[in-house]
C-alpha cells in the first residue's frame, strides 16, 4: 500500500515512510491511495477473536510489508499489554439500542493510549533496523501529550517534545507530562492555546532545515498511523453487536476529527456502519459546517472538555480530500482559504457527500453538565465531558431506533475530576494503577508562542 499526500504535491511513500514523517512535505496528510476492503465472511469471522488478533487483521492491509507478521503481531501484543481490561475496549450497555465503548482502559487513561502504545512500538522496530534516531515532536490539547509521553518514554531512539496549551490542560493531564523522569522527555508549556500549538508544529514541518536538521517527526493525529490503529475498535464493537449482518452506528466526541474519521475509514473497508455522528462541545466548527458547508474560525472558548477545545480539525482535511474525489488542488484551494481568511465554504456536492455519511451535534458547558449528572442518577454511570456530550448528542438526534448506536467514551472520569465532581457530586477515584501521580516532581519548560524560541529549545536539548 502507497501513501498519497491530500495536496498531491509530494511523492508517494511507504507506510513506514509516512509514518516516521507524519505531515507531507507539501502541507498535506498522508491517506492510503485506495481504501482496502474486507469480505463480508471476513468480517464475520471476527467474532469470538481477541481484540488483537483482530487489530492484525484490520491493520494488516494498510501496513503491507513493512513489518513481518511476526513483528507485527508483537507489536500488537506488546501495545496492548498495559491494558487493564482483557478486551482492551469493552462495551457496556446505557439503554434498550445504546452502549458506550470504553476506550480509556490504557495507561493515560485516554483513547489516545490505543493508537499511541501502537505507535511507539512500531517506531521501535522501525528505527532499531534502520540504526535511526527521531526527534518527535508533538502539540497537546492534553491526552495526546500524555499519551506519547507514556509510549516513547526512555526508547533510546527518539527524543520528545510536548508542546501543550499553558493553564489550559487539567492537573492530571499535566502531571502526567510532567512527572516522568526519563531523560528523551520534554514537557513545553507554550503560552497560547491548542491552535497555537497545532500551528507551531506545522510551521516546524514546513521548516524543512529545522525539519531535517533535527530529523522531525509528528504522532500527532496527522500521522496516518494514527487513525489506522483506531479503524480497529469500530470493528470490534460493531462485530460484537452483530455485524456484518447487523448495521450500527456511532456518535463520537470530536476535536481534531481523527478518531471519527476511523470510522469513516472502517465504513469504507466494509463495515456496515449506518450514521456517523459528529458530537461537538460549543467549539462547534464542524456541527456549523454539518448544517451550511460554512467552516469559519470563531475563536477558541475553553470548555470542561478541553481535548475537544480545537478548531483547527486536522484530520477534517482527509475527509475534504475524500468529499472533493481526491483533488488534491481544491484541498489546497480550501486550506489556503481557511489560512489566510479563517474560512473556507464546501461545494454543494461536498456538503451533499458529507450529509450521506455523517449527523452532527453541539453541547454547551450546561448541558454536558447536566448529562454528567443525569447518567449518574438513572444508571449510575460517571461520565467524564467528552464522554457525556457524545451521549447527549445520541440522544438529542433523530435516530432510527432498529440500528445499535455505539457512543464512544474518549477518558477516564477522573482525568477530569473537578468537571465531573461539580456536576454529579462524585469525586472520580484514580485506578490504583495511576499511584503516586500527584506525589512526584514536575519537569516543565516554559515558552512564548514563537516558533524560533521553540526550535532553539529542541535543537540545544537534543545536542547535550
Ligand atoms: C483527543 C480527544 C478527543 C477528540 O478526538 P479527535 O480525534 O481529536 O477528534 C475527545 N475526547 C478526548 C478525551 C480526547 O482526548
Amino acid at each position: 500500500m502507497k501513501y498519497i499526500s491530500t495536496r498531491g504535491q509530494s511523492p508517494a511513500l511507504t507506510f513506514e515512510e509516512a509514518m516516521l514523517s507524519g505531515l507531507a512535505r507539501d502541507g498535506g496528510l498522508y491517506v492510503p491511495e485506495e481504501w482496502p476492503t474486507l469480505s463480508e465472511s471476513k468480517i464475520a469471522s471476527f467474532a469470538g477473536k481477541s481484540y488483537e488478533e483482530v487489530a492484525f487483521e484490520v491493520m494488516k492491509p494498510f501496513v503491507g510489508d513493512a513489518f513481518t507478521d511476526i513483528e507485527f503481531m508483537e507489536i500488537i501484543q506488546k501495545a496492548y499489554a498495559g491494558f487493564a481490561h482483557t478486551a482492551k475496549c469493552p462495551l457496556v450497555q446505557l439503554d434498550e439500542n445504546h452502549f458506550l465503548l470504553e476506550l480509556f482502559h490504557g495507561p493515560t487513561l485516554a483513547f489516545k493510549d490505543v493508537a499511541m502504545q501502537l505507535i511507539g512500538q512500531m517506531f521501535q522496530v522501525a528505527l532499531k533496523r534502520r540504526g535511526d534516531r527521531v526527534t518527535i515532536v508533538g502539540a497537546t490539547s492534553g491526552d495526546t501529550g500524555s499519551a506519547a509521553i507514556e509510549a516513547f518514554k526512555g526508547l533510546d531512539a527518539v527524543d520528545v517534545f510536548i508542546m501543550f496549551p499553558d493553564g489550559r490542560v487539567s492537573e492530571v493531564q499535566r502531571r502526567q507530562m510532567s512527572t516522568p523522569s526519563e531523560a528523551n522527555i520534554h514537557a513545553l508549556a507554550v503560552a497560547g492555546d491548542f491552535d497555537d500549538c497545532q500551528a507551531r508544529l506545522k510551521d516546524m514541518f514546513n521548516d524543512f532545515d529545522f525539519r531535517d536538521g533535527v530529523k522531525l517527526a509528528g504522532v500527532n493525529s496527522i500521522n496516518w498511523a494514527r487513525v489506522m490503529a483506531q479503524v480497529v475498535y469500530y470493528f470490534t464493537s460493531a462485530v460484537s453487536l452483530g455485524a456484518p449482518h447487523r448495521k450500527v452506528s456511532f456518535t463520537v466526541p470530536t476535536g481534531n476529527f481523527g478518531d471519527i474519521f476511523a470510522g469513516y475509514v472502517a465504513k469504507r473497508m466494509g463495515l456496515p456502519i449506518d450514521r456517523l455522528v459528529i458530537a461537538t462541545n460549543q467549539n462547534d466548527i464542524l456541527h456549523r459546517t454539518m448544517q451550511s458547508g460554512d467552516h469559519t474560525k470563531m475563536g477558541v472558548t475553553p470548555s470542561i472538555s478541553p481535548s475537544m477545545d480545537i478548531e483547527v480539525s486536522s484530520n477534517f482535511e482527509r475527509l475534504v480530500f475524500d468529499l472533493y474525489d481526491r483533488e488534491g488542488d481544491a484541498v489546497v484551494q480550501l486550506m489556503d482559504a481557511l489560512k489566510n481568511d479563517g474560512t473556507f465554504t464546501l461545494s454543494q456536492g461536498a456538503t451533499q457527500k458529507l450529509h450521506d455519511e455523517f449527523d452532527s451535534g453541539s453541547c454547551s458547558e450546561s448541558e454536558t453538565s447536566a448529562q454528567i449528572k443525569r447518567s449518574y442518577a438513572d444508571i449510575g454511570e460517571v461520565l467524564c465531558p467528552h464522554s457525556a456530550i457524545a451521549v447527549k448528542v445520541a440522544n438529542s438526534i433523530v435516530r432510527d431506533e432498529t440500528v445499535p448506536m455505539i457512543t464512544l467514551a474518549t477518558a477516564h472520569p477522573a482525568k477530569f475530576p473537578a468537571a465531573v465532581e461539580a456536576a454529579c457530586g462524585v469525586h472520580p477515584e484514580m485506578p490504583a494503577r495511576m499511584g503516586d501521580l500527584f506525589n512526584k516532581a514536575e519537569r516543565i519548560t516554559k515558552v512564548g508562542n514563537d516558533l524560533a524560541d521553540i526550535t532553539a529549545i529542541i535543537r540545544e536539548r537534543i545536542a547535550s
